[in-house]
Protein backbone atom coordinates (compact mmCIF):
# COMPACT_ATOMS: atom_id res chain seq x y z
CA UNK A 1 0.00 0.00 0.00
CA UNK A 2 2.77 2.20 1.05
CA UNK A 3 5.54 0.45 -0.59
CA UNK A 4 6.01 2.47 -3.61
CA UNK A 5 6.52 5.83 -1.25
CA UNK A 6 9.98 4.44 -0.24
CA UNK A 7 12.58 4.64 -2.49
CA UNK A 8 14.66 1.71 -1.21
CA UNK A 9 12.65 -0.95 -2.23
CA UNK A 10 12.66 0.04 -6.11
CA UNK A 11 16.65 -0.45 -5.38
CA UNK A 12 16.00 -3.37 -3.63
CA UNK A 13 13.10 -5.28 -5.10
CA UNK A 14 13.85 -8.68 -3.81
CA UNK A 15 15.01 -7.75 -0.38
CA UNK A 16 12.07 -8.36 2.55
CA UNK A 17 12.93 -6.01 5.23
CA UNK A 18 11.42 -6.74 8.60
CA UNK A 19 13.55 -5.61 10.70
CA UNK A 20 11.59 -2.17 10.94
CA UNK A 21 11.50 -1.41 14.96
CA UNK A 22 15.57 -1.58 14.47
CA UNK A 23 15.32 1.18 11.55
CA UNK A 24 12.42 1.95 9.23
CA UNK A 25 13.39 2.71 5.34
CA UNK A 26 12.97 6.41 4.79
CA UNK A 27 10.06 8.07 2.99
CA UNK A 28 10.49 9.29 -0.49
CA UNK A 29 9.98 13.02 0.68
CA UNK A 30 12.34 12.81 3.51
CA UNK A 31 15.18 11.81 1.23
CA UNK A 32 14.16 14.50 -1.26
CA UNK A 33 13.90 17.43 1.71
CA UNK A 34 17.40 15.95 2.72
CA UNK A 35 19.05 16.26 -0.51
CA UNK A 36 17.22 19.71 -0.96
CA UNK A 37 18.65 21.23 1.82
CA UNK A 38 22.33 20.08 1.04
CA UNK A 39 21.28 21.18 -2.55
CA UNK A 40 19.68 24.34 -2.11
CA UNK A 41 19.43 25.98 1.45
CA UNK A 42 23.08 24.22 2.97
CA UNK A 43 23.60 27.15 5.70
CA UNK A 44 23.80 27.18 9.91
CA UNK A 45 20.35 27.37 11.89
CA UNK A 46 19.89 30.37 13.96
CA UNK A 47 23.35 32.41 13.70
CA UNK A 48 23.21 34.10 10.46
CA UNK A 49 21.13 36.21 8.55
CA UNK A 50 21.87 36.42 4.91
CA UNK A 51 19.22 34.34 2.66
CA UNK A 52 20.22 30.64 2.70
CA UNK A 53 20.62 30.74 6.56
CA UNK A 54 17.06 32.05 7.42
CA UNK A 55 15.90 29.30 4.90
CA UNK A 56 18.04 26.87 6.67
CA UNK A 57 16.75 27.97 9.96
CA UNK A 58 12.96 28.47 8.70
CA UNK A 59 13.08 25.00 7.59
CA UNK A 60 14.88 23.38 10.93
CA UNK A 61 12.02 25.55 12.76
CA UNK A 62 9.01 24.09 10.56
CA UNK A 63 10.25 20.76 11.76
CA UNK A 64 9.81 21.51 15.10
CA UNK A 65 6.50 22.56 14.26
CA UNK A 66 5.51 19.39 12.68
CA UNK A 67 7.04 17.61 15.43
CA UNK A 68 4.94 19.34 18.03
CA UNK A 69 1.70 18.26 15.77
CA UNK A 70 2.70 14.96 15.33
CA UNK A 71 2.42 14.78 19.21
CA UNK A 72 0.03 17.28 19.86
CA UNK A 73 2.51 19.37 22.08
CA UNK A 74 0.97 22.64 23.60
CA UNK A 75 3.76 24.63 21.76
CA UNK A 76 6.87 23.93 19.59
CA UNK A 77 9.09 25.24 22.51
CA UNK A 78 8.57 21.86 24.45
CA UNK A 79 10.12 19.94 21.16
CA UNK A 80 14.53 19.28 21.94
CA UNK A 81 15.39 18.14 19.10
CA UNK A 82 18.48 15.00 20.14
CA UNK A 83 20.66 12.86 17.77
CA UNK A 84 17.84 10.04 18.99
CA UNK A 85 15.93 8.49 21.43
CA UNK A 86 18.96 7.66 23.52
CA UNK A 87 20.33 11.15 23.87
CA UNK A 88 16.81 12.51 24.78
CA UNK A 89 17.20 9.79 27.94
CA UNK A 90 20.66 11.15 28.79
CA UNK A 91 19.85 14.56 28.82
CA UNK A 92 16.83 13.77 31.26
CA UNK A 93 18.73 11.67 33.40
CA UNK A 94 21.97 14.11 33.22
CA UNK A 95 19.79 17.30 34.19
CA UNK A 96 17.72 16.14 36.60
CA UNK A 97 18.62 17.89 40.03
CA UNK A 98 17.56 17.05 43.51
CA UNK A 99 14.45 19.41 43.58
CA UNK A 100 12.82 17.63 40.78
CA UNK A 101 12.78 14.57 42.99
CA UNK A 102 10.69 13.61 45.52
CA UNK A 103 10.58 9.49 46.41
CA UNK A 104 13.63 6.96 46.99
CA UNK A 105 12.84 4.89 43.90
CA UNK A 106 13.19 4.71 40.53
CA UNK A 107 10.68 2.29 38.68
CA UNK A 108 11.46 0.74 35.44
CA UNK A 109 9.44 -2.14 33.28
CA UNK A 110 11.12 -5.19 33.05
CA UNK A 111 11.28 -5.35 29.07
CA UNK A 112 12.96 -1.70 29.02
CA UNK A 113 15.49 -1.14 26.26
CA UNK A 114 19.15 -0.06 27.41
CA UNK A 115 18.84 3.13 26.86
CA UNK A 116 15.76 3.37 29.31
CA UNK A 117 17.61 1.71 31.98
CA UNK A 118 21.56 2.40 31.96
CA UNK A 119 21.06 5.98 32.41
CA UNK A 120 18.57 5.71 35.20
CA UNK A 121 21.03 3.31 36.88
CA UNK A 122 23.76 6.29 36.80
CA UNK A 123 20.99 8.34 38.73
CA UNK A 124 20.37 5.62 41.18
CA UNK A 125 23.29 6.28 42.14
CA UNK A 126 23.76 9.64 42.53
CA UNK A 127 20.89 10.61 44.05
CA UNK A 128 20.90 7.34 45.94
CA UNK A 129 17.79 5.58 44.83
CA UNK A 130 16.77 2.61 44.22
CA UNK A 131 15.51 0.74 41.16
CA UNK A 132 12.52 -1.12 41.44
CA UNK A 133 11.19 -3.12 38.37
CA UNK A 134 7.92 -4.04 37.20
CA UNK A 135 7.52 -7.53 36.37
CA UNK A 136 5.97 -9.25 33.25
CA UNK A 137 4.79 -12.59 33.19
CA UNK A 138 6.84 -15.59 32.69
CA UNK A 139 6.30 -15.14 29.06
CA UNK A 140 6.83 -11.65 28.69
CA UNK A 141 3.06 -10.80 28.83
CA UNK A 142 1.46 -7.54 30.32
CA UNK A 143 -1.67 -8.45 31.69
CA UNK A 144 -4.57 -7.37 34.09
CA UNK A 145 -2.61 -9.59 36.84
CA UNK A 146 0.85 -7.19 36.13
CA UNK A 147 -0.97 -4.21 35.53
CA UNK A 148 -2.23 -4.78 39.03
CA UNK A 149 0.89 -5.66 40.18
CA UNK A 150 2.47 -2.08 38.23
CA UNK A 151 -0.47 -0.16 40.21
CA UNK A 152 0.69 -1.12 43.65
CA UNK A 153 3.95 -0.40 42.92
CA UNK A 154 2.79 3.35 42.13
CA UNK A 155 3.40 5.17 45.56
CA UNK A 156 4.23 8.17 46.63
CA UNK A 157 7.85 6.77 47.34
CA UNK A 158 8.77 6.68 43.66
CA UNK A 159 10.52 9.32 42.30
CA UNK A 160 10.63 8.37 38.61
CA UNK A 161 8.72 5.89 36.45
CA UNK A 162 10.63 5.22 32.80
CA UNK A 163 8.66 2.80 30.67
CA UNK A 164 8.29 2.22 27.42
CA UNK A 165 5.03 2.88 25.21
CA UNK A 166 5.63 -0.02 23.23
CA UNK A 167 8.07 -2.48 23.24
CA UNK A 168 10.52 -2.54 20.91
CA UNK A 169 11.47 -6.52 22.44
CA UNK A 170 8.02 -7.94 22.64
CA UNK A 171 5.62 -5.29 21.01
CA UNK A 172 3.75 -5.25 23.83
CA UNK A 173 1.50 -1.91 24.09
CA UNK A 174 1.80 -0.40 27.77
CA UNK A 175 -1.09 1.58 29.32
CA UNK A 176 0.88 4.72 29.59
CA UNK A 177 -1.89 6.98 29.70
CA UNK A 178 -3.46 4.93 32.66
CA UNK A 179 -0.38 4.81 34.56
CA UNK A 180 0.59 8.39 33.57
CA UNK A 181 -2.55 9.46 35.26
CA UNK A 182 -1.58 7.89 38.46
CA UNK A 183 1.73 8.95 38.41
CA UNK A 184 0.76 12.85 38.58
CA UNK A 185 -1.23 12.23 41.68
CA UNK A 186 1.51 10.60 43.51
CA UNK A 187 4.46 13.42 42.02
CA UNK A 188 6.42 10.93 39.77
CA UNK A 189 8.06 12.50 37.23
CA UNK A 190 7.09 9.92 34.51
CA UNK A 191 9.85 9.32 31.03
CA UNK A 192 8.01 7.53 28.49
CA UNK A 193 10.02 5.72 25.65
CA UNK A 194 7.83 6.11 22.43
CA UNK A 195 10.54 5.20 20.37
CA UNK A 196 8.43 1.94 19.00
CA UNK A 197 5.13 3.79 19.17
CA UNK A 198 5.37 7.09 17.55
CA UNK A 199 5.47 5.28 13.79
CA UNK A 200 2.55 3.06 14.59
CA UNK A 201 -0.23 4.88 16.44
CA UNK A 202 -1.59 8.40 17.24
CA UNK A 203 0.24 9.68 20.04
CA UNK A 204 -0.68 12.80 22.25
CA UNK A 205 1.23 13.63 24.97
CA UNK A 206 -1.28 16.25 26.43
CA UNK A 207 -3.86 13.24 26.56
CA UNK A 208 -1.38 10.88 27.92
CA UNK A 209 -0.42 13.59 30.55
CA UNK A 210 3.78 12.39 31.02
CA UNK A 211 6.08 14.61 32.00
CA UNK A 212 8.87 13.39 29.44
CA UNK A 213 8.18 11.52 25.76
CA UNK A 214 11.41 10.65 23.33
CA UNK A 215 11.97 8.73 19.99
CA UNK A 216 14.33 8.74 17.25
CA UNK A 217 13.99 9.75 14.12
CA UNK A 218 15.23 6.50 12.09
CA UNK A 219 12.33 4.44 13.66
CA UNK A 220 9.66 6.52 12.11
CA UNK A 221 10.62 7.13 8.27
CA UNK A 222 13.10 10.05 8.91
CA UNK A 223 16.92 10.15 8.94
CA UNK A 224 19.45 8.77 11.70
CA UNK A 225 20.92 10.89 14.28
CA UNK A 226 18.09 12.85 15.07
CA UNK A 227 15.62 12.98 17.66
CA UNK A 228 12.90 14.23 20.08
CA UNK A 229 12.75 15.14 23.65
CA UNK A 230 9.55 16.66 24.67
CA UNK A 231 8.83 17.98 28.21
CA UNK A 232 6.50 20.18 29.78
CA UNK A 233 7.25 23.32 30.22
CA UNK A 234 8.18 23.76 33.98
CA UNK A 235 10.55 20.74 33.74
CA UNK A 236 11.99 21.78 30.62
CA UNK A 237 13.06 25.12 32.13
CA UNK A 238 13.98 23.00 35.63
CA UNK A 239 16.79 20.50 33.77
CA UNK A 240 20.04 21.52 33.33
CA UNK A 241 21.57 20.98 29.99
CA UNK A 242 24.26 18.75 29.73
CA UNK A 243 25.42 19.55 26.06
CA UNK A 244 27.37 23.23 26.85
CA UNK A 245 28.85 25.36 24.13
CA UNK A 246 27.92 27.49 21.24
CA UNK A 247 23.94 28.69 20.26
CA UNK A 248 22.87 27.20 23.71
CA UNK A 249 23.86 30.61 24.97
CA UNK A 250 22.51 34.21 25.75
CA UNK A 251 25.60 35.65 27.03
CA UNK A 252 29.45 34.13 27.97
CA UNK A 253 31.86 35.78 29.58
CA UNK A 254 35.44 33.82 31.04
CA UNK A 255 34.15 32.69 33.95
CA UNK A 256 30.41 32.56 33.50
CA UNK A 257 27.40 31.86 30.46
CA UNK A 258 23.61 32.36 30.66
CA UNK A 259 21.65 29.95 28.94
CA UNK A 260 18.92 30.10 25.84
CA UNK A 261 15.36 29.28 27.14
CA UNK A 262 14.23 25.58 26.45
CA UNK A 263 14.35 24.12 24.01
CA UNK A 264 17.27 25.65 22.55
CA UNK A 265 19.42 25.47 26.12
CA UNK A 266 19.41 21.91 25.19
CA UNK A 267 20.64 22.15 21.62
CA UNK A 268 23.86 22.92 22.10
CA UNK A 269 26.28 23.01 19.10
CA UNK A 270 25.79 23.38 15.64
CA UNK A 271 22.87 20.62 15.00
CA UNK A 272 21.95 17.73 12.69
CA UNK A 273 20.27 20.25 10.52
CA UNK A 274 19.29 18.32 7.83
CA UNK A 275 18.05 15.26 9.88
CA UNK A 276 15.93 17.54 11.67
CA UNK A 277 14.60 18.79 8.10
CA UNK A 278 13.86 15.20 7.07
CA UNK A 279 12.35 14.49 10.59
CA UNK A 280 9.93 17.06 9.97
CA UNK A 281 8.95 15.57 6.19
CA UNK A 282 8.48 11.85 8.28
CA UNK A 283 5.55 13.70 10.70
CA UNK A 284 4.18 15.00 7.72
CA UNK A 285 3.54 11.58 6.43
CA UNK A 286 2.50 9.92 9.84
CA UNK A 287 0.58 12.88 10.60
CA UNK A 288 -1.42 12.57 7.18
CA UNK A 289 -1.55 8.84 6.83
CA UNK A 290 -1.00 7.35 10.65
CA UNK A 291 -4.93 5.59 10.75
CA UNK A 292 -4.27 3.98 7.77
CA UNK A 293 -1.02 3.25 8.59
CA UNK A 294 -2.50 1.71 11.91
CA UNK A 295 -5.30 -0.26 9.60
CA UNK A 296 -2.89 -1.97 7.37
CA UNK A 297 -0.40 -2.88 9.93
CA UNK A 298 -2.79 -4.63 11.94
CA UNK A 299 -3.90 -6.81 9.11
CA UNK A 300 -0.51 -8.01 8.23
CA UNK A 301 0.21 -8.68 12.15
CA UNK A 302 -3.25 -10.57 12.12
CA UNK A 303 -1.92 -12.49 9.18
CA UNK A 304 1.34 -13.26 10.41
CA UNK A 305 0.05 -14.58 13.32
CA UNK A 306 -2.81 -17.09 12.02
CA UNK A 307 -0.03 -18.16 9.67
CA UNK A 308 2.86 -18.31 12.72
CA UNK A 309 0.00 -19.90 14.87
CA UNK A 310 0.66 -23.21 12.65
CA UNK A 311 4.09 -23.71 13.05
CA UNK A 312 5.21 -26.41 15.31
CA UNK A 313 7.63 -26.15 17.99
CA UNK A 314 7.83 -22.35 17.93
CA UNK A 315 6.72 -19.88 20.58
CA UNK A 316 5.71 -16.11 20.52
CA UNK A 317 6.24 -14.32 23.85
CA UNK A 318 4.94 -11.11 25.43
CA UNK A 319 1.10 -9.93 24.59
CA UNK A 320 0.39 -11.39 21.46
CA UNK A 321 -3.24 -10.07 20.46
CA UNK A 322 -2.89 -6.73 21.73
CA UNK A 323 1.01 -5.62 20.30
CA UNK A 324 1.99 -3.73 17.85
CA UNK A 325 3.46 -4.84 14.51
CA UNK A 326 6.46 -6.94 16.28
CA UNK A 327 6.50 -10.80 17.01
CA UNK A 328 9.12 -12.41 19.53
CA UNK A 329 9.19 -15.69 18.50
CA UNK A 330 11.57 -19.02 20.20
CA UNK A 331 11.93 -22.13 19.46
CA UNK A 332 11.60 -25.18 21.17
CA UNK A 333 14.04 -27.05 19.82
CA UNK A 334 16.34 -25.05 18.28
CA UNK A 335 18.76 -21.90 19.02
CA UNK A 336 17.38 -18.90 16.80
CA UNK A 337 21.20 -17.58 16.32
CA UNK A 338 21.07 -21.15 13.82
CA UNK A 339 17.95 -19.70 12.40
CA UNK A 340 19.19 -16.48 10.85
CA UNK A 341 21.79 -17.24 8.84
CA UNK A 342 19.52 -19.34 6.96
CA UNK A 343 16.62 -16.35 6.95
CA UNK A 344 19.37 -14.05 5.65
CA UNK A 345 20.54 -16.22 2.94
CA UNK A 346 17.07 -15.44 1.09
CA UNK A 347 16.73 -11.78 1.45
CA UNK A 348 14.78 -11.99 5.14
CA UNK A 349 15.97 -9.15 6.97
CA UNK A 350 14.97 -9.59 10.60
CA UNK A 351 16.75 -9.28 13.74
CA UNK A 352 18.09 -11.97 16.82
CA UNK A 353 19.41 -11.48 19.72
CA UNK A 354 18.69 -9.61 22.67
CA UNK A 355 17.31 -6.67 21.49
CA UNK A 356 19.45 -3.99 24.00
CA UNK A 357 17.28 -6.03 26.83
CA UNK A 358 19.26 -8.44 27.41
CA UNK A 359 17.94 -8.22 31.65
CA UNK A 360 14.35 -9.09 29.71
CA UNK A 361 15.88 -12.16 28.18
CA UNK A 362 17.61 -13.01 31.71
CA UNK A 363 14.17 -12.61 33.17
CA UNK A 364 12.06 -14.79 30.57
CA UNK A 365 15.37 -17.30 30.74
CA UNK A 366 16.03 -17.20 26.67
CA UNK A 367 19.14 -16.16 25.18
CA UNK A 368 17.58 -14.20 22.88
CA UNK A 369 14.82 -14.12 20.22
CA UNK A 370 13.99 -13.67 16.51
CA UNK A 371 11.71 -10.81 16.33
CA UNK A 372 10.02 -9.88 13.05
CA UNK A 373 8.81 -6.20 13.21
CA UNK A 374 6.11 -4.84 10.58
CA UNK A 375 5.95 -1.31 9.14
CA UNK A 376 3.25 0.72 6.53
CA UNK A 377 5.37 -0.71 3.77
CA UNK A 378 5.31 -4.35 4.57
CA UNK A 379 3.22 -6.41 2.28
CA UNK A 380 1.56 -9.75 2.56
CA UNK A 381 3.56 -11.04 -0.29
CA UNK A 382 6.76 -9.86 2.20
CA UNK A 383 5.14 -12.17 5.02
CA UNK A 384 4.22 -14.92 2.50
CA UNK A 385 7.80 -14.76 1.80
CA UNK A 386 9.25 -14.91 5.11
CA UNK A 387 6.73 -17.96 5.84
CA UNK A 388 8.26 -19.98 3.42
CA UNK A 389 11.69 -19.11 4.21
CA UNK A 390 11.21 -20.24 8.03
CA UNK A 391 9.40 -23.63 6.78
CA UNK A 392 11.96 -24.24 4.93
CA UNK A 393 14.61 -23.30 7.03
CA UNK A 394 13.47 -25.17 10.51
CA UNK A 395 13.31 -28.22 7.84
CA UNK A 396 17.15 -27.30 7.65
CA UNK A 397 17.43 -27.29 10.92
CA UNK A 398 15.24 -30.45 11.89
CA UNK A 399 17.35 -32.64 8.98
CA UNK A 400 20.43 -30.79 10.98
CA UNK A 401 19.07 -33.08 13.97
CA UNK A 402 17.99 -35.79 12.67
CA UNK A 403 19.31 -36.59 8.78
CA UNK A 404 22.98 -35.58 9.01
CA UNK A 405 23.67 -38.66 11.17
CA UNK A 406 22.61 -40.72 8.11
CA UNK A 407 24.97 -38.25 5.97
CA UNK A 408 28.05 -38.20 8.12
CA UNK A 409 28.33 -41.89 7.25
CA UNK A 410 28.24 -41.11 3.36
CA UNK A 411 30.99 -38.29 3.63
CA UNK A 412 34.68 -39.18 4.20
CA UNK A 413 35.46 -39.82 7.95
CA UNK A 414 39.16 -38.73 7.16
CA UNK A 415 39.18 -35.53 6.08
CA UNK A 416 39.18 -33.06 8.97
CA UNK A 417 36.20 -30.57 9.31
CA UNK A 418 38.12 -27.36 7.67
CA UNK A 419 38.51 -29.39 4.55
CA UNK A 420 34.87 -30.61 4.60
CA UNK A 421 33.47 -27.11 5.28
CA UNK A 422 35.75 -25.81 2.72
CA UNK A 423 34.80 -28.26 -0.52
CA UNK A 424 31.28 -27.99 0.48
CA UNK A 425 29.62 -26.84 -2.67
CA UNK A 426 26.96 -24.06 -2.47
CA UNK A 427 25.81 -21.98 0.90
CA UNK A 428 23.06 -24.68 1.76
CA UNK A 429 25.87 -27.63 1.50
CA UNK A 430 28.77 -25.42 3.84
CA UNK A 431 25.70 -24.83 6.80
CA UNK A 432 24.72 -28.37 6.57
CA UNK A 433 28.40 -29.06 7.32
CA UNK A 434 28.78 -27.04 10.16
CA UNK A 435 26.03 -28.25 11.68
CA UNK A 436 27.06 -31.67 10.96
CA UNK A 437 30.52 -30.23 12.38
CA UNK A 438 28.81 -29.05 15.72
CA UNK A 439 28.32 -32.73 16.20
CA UNK A 440 32.23 -33.30 16.64
CA UNK A 441 32.87 -31.11 18.95
CA UNK A 442 33.86 -32.25 22.30
CA UNK A 443 31.15 -31.09 24.42
CA UNK A 444 31.96 -28.86 27.42
CA UNK A 445 30.63 -31.14 30.91
CA UNK A 446 28.13 -28.52 32.43
CA UNK A 447 30.33 -28.16 35.80
CA UNK A 448 32.94 -26.55 33.49
CA UNK A 449 29.87 -24.18 32.22
CA UNK A 450 31.29 -21.41 35.30
CA UNK A 451 32.05 -17.54 34.81
CA UNK A 452 35.86 -18.26 34.54
CA UNK A 453 35.25 -20.56 31.05
CA UNK A 454 32.47 -17.56 30.00
CA UNK A 455 32.91 -15.84 26.71
CA UNK A 456 31.42 -12.62 26.82
CA UNK A 457 30.45 -10.62 23.47
CA UNK A 458 28.61 -13.20 21.52
CA UNK A 459 24.73 -13.72 20.55
CA UNK A 460 24.62 -17.35 22.25
CA UNK A 461 26.62 -18.37 25.67
CA UNK A 462 29.15 -19.57 24.96
CA UNK A 463 31.87 -21.21 27.16
CA UNK A 464 35.52 -22.64 26.72
CA UNK A 465 38.13 -24.39 28.57
CA UNK A 466 41.70 -26.13 28.06
CA UNK A 467 42.76 -29.03 30.82
CA UNK A 468 45.74 -30.73 30.09
CA UNK A 469 45.51 -29.91 26.48
CA UNK A 470 42.04 -30.71 25.96
CA UNK A 471 39.82 -27.71 24.85
CA UNK A 472 36.00 -28.30 24.83
CA UNK A 473 33.50 -25.56 24.68
CA UNK A 474 29.72 -25.40 24.65
CA UNK A 475 27.34 -23.19 22.81
CA UNK A 476 23.81 -23.50 22.50
CA UNK A 477 24.01 -22.08 18.91
CA UNK A 478 24.78 -25.50 16.84
CA UNK A 479 26.48 -23.07 13.89
CA UNK A 480 28.36 -21.68 16.62
CA UNK A 481 29.53 -25.01 18.30
CA UNK A 482 30.35 -26.08 14.28
CA UNK A 483 32.73 -22.90 14.30
CA UNK A 484 34.20 -24.03 17.49
CA UNK A 485 34.62 -27.33 16.47
CA UNK A 486 36.80 -26.02 13.26
CA UNK A 487 38.60 -24.06 15.94
CA UNK A 488 39.80 -26.73 18.11
CA UNK A 489 40.71 -28.99 15.54
CA UNK A 490 43.34 -26.69 14.44
CA UNK A 491 44.28 -25.86 17.71
CA UNK A 492 44.42 -29.87 18.44
CA UNK A 493 46.81 -30.40 15.18
CA UNK A 494 49.28 -27.24 16.35
CA UNK A 495 49.63 -28.70 19.81
CA UNK A 496 50.68 -32.37 18.32
CA UNK A 497 52.23 -30.66 15.28
CA UNK A 498 55.93 -30.58 17.50
CA UNK A 499 55.52 -34.74 17.57
CA UNK A 500 55.93 -35.08 21.28
CA UNK A 501 52.93 -36.81 22.79
CA UNK A 502 52.91 -34.21 26.15
CA UNK A 503 52.96 -30.91 23.60
CA UNK A 504 55.92 -28.96 24.09
CA UNK A 505 56.42 -25.43 24.54
CA UNK A 506 56.97 -24.91 20.42
CA UNK A 507 53.46 -26.55 20.05
CA UNK A 508 52.10 -24.40 22.46
CA UNK A 509 53.12 -21.41 21.27
CA UNK A 510 52.47 -22.23 17.77
CA UNK A 511 48.78 -23.22 18.97
CA UNK A 512 48.71 -19.70 20.92
CA UNK A 513 49.91 -17.53 18.18
CA UNK A 514 47.90 -19.06 15.49
CA UNK A 515 45.88 -16.81 13.62
CA UNK A 516 42.53 -18.42 13.67
CA UNK A 517 40.70 -15.80 12.39
CA UNK A 518 42.55 -15.42 9.27
CA UNK A 519 41.60 -19.60 9.41
CA UNK A 520 37.91 -18.60 9.57
CA UNK A 521 38.12 -16.21 6.67
CA UNK A 522 40.00 -18.70 4.70
CA UNK A 523 37.27 -21.50 4.99
CA UNK A 524 34.41 -18.67 3.94
CA UNK A 525 32.57 -19.10 6.98
CA UNK A 526 32.61 -15.21 7.62
CA UNK A 527 29.43 -15.26 6.13
CA UNK A 528 27.48 -16.52 9.47
CA UNK A 529 29.27 -13.75 11.79
CA UNK A 530 26.77 -10.83 12.30
CA UNK A 531 28.63 -7.87 14.36
CA UNK A 532 27.58 -9.81 17.62
CA UNK A 533 29.25 -13.12 16.68
CA UNK A 534 32.22 -11.65 14.93
CA UNK A 535 32.72 -10.11 18.92
CA UNK A 536 31.89 -13.04 20.23
CA UNK A 537 33.96 -15.74 18.28
CA UNK A 538 37.36 -12.84 18.05
CA UNK A 539 36.73 -13.03 22.01
CA UNK A 540 36.53 -17.01 22.16
CA UNK A 541 40.26 -17.05 19.68
CA UNK A 542 41.57 -14.48 22.30
CA UNK A 543 40.29 -17.47 25.12
CA UNK A 544 41.36 -20.13 23.32
CA UNK A 545 44.88 -18.49 22.96
CA UNK A 546 44.88 -17.34 26.61
CA UNK A 547 44.28 -20.48 27.83
CA UNK A 548 47.13 -22.23 25.76
CA UNK A 549 49.59 -19.63 26.71
N1 LIG B 1 14.11 2.80 23.09
C1 LIG B 1 13.56 1.85 22.32
C2 LIG B 1 12.26 1.24 22.75
C3 LIG B 1 14.20 1.43 21.17
O1 LIG B 1 13.65 0.49 20.40
C4 LIG B 1 15.43 2.03 20.82
C5 LIG B 1 16.20 1.58 19.60
N2 LIG B 1 16.23 0.21 19.40
C6 LIG B 1 15.95 3.02 21.64
C7 LIG B 1 15.26 3.38 22.77
C8 LIG B 1 17.23 3.72 21.31
O2 LIG B 1 17.07 4.43 20.13
P1 LIG B 1 18.33 5.12 19.42
O3 LIG B 1 19.34 4.05 19.26
O4 LIG B 1 17.77 5.58 18.10
O5 LIG B 1 18.77 6.22 20.29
Amino acid sequence: MFKDQFPFFNNKPEQVYLDSAATTQKHASVVAAVNDYHLHHNATVHRSAYQIANQATALYESSRNSVAKLISAKSSAQIVFSSGATESINTIANGLHKTMLCGSKILILASEHHANLIPWQKVASRFNLKIEIVKLSADGCFTQNEFDQFSKQLTADVAILAMAHVSNALGNIYPVKEVCNTANNLQILTVIDGTQAIAHMPVNVEDIGCDFYVFSGHKMYGPTGVGVLYGKSEHLENLAPFKLGGEMITQVSYTHAEFQPAPLKFEGGTPNVAGVIGLGKACEFLLNNIVSIQQHEKECYTALLEQLEKVSGLRILGNVRDSIGVVSIVLDKHNISDLAPLLYQKHIAVRVGHHCAMPLMDFLQVAGTLRVSLACYTTMGDLDNFMRSLQLSLTVLDEGESGLDEQKDSVNELLPLAQKIKSANGWDNQYRQLLLASKSLKIMPVELRIPDNAVFGCESDLWISVQQNQLSAYSQSKIIRGILAVLIEKATELLRSEGSKNADDAAHNAAAEFDYFDYLTTLKLTPYFSAGRRDGLQNAVCAIKQKLR
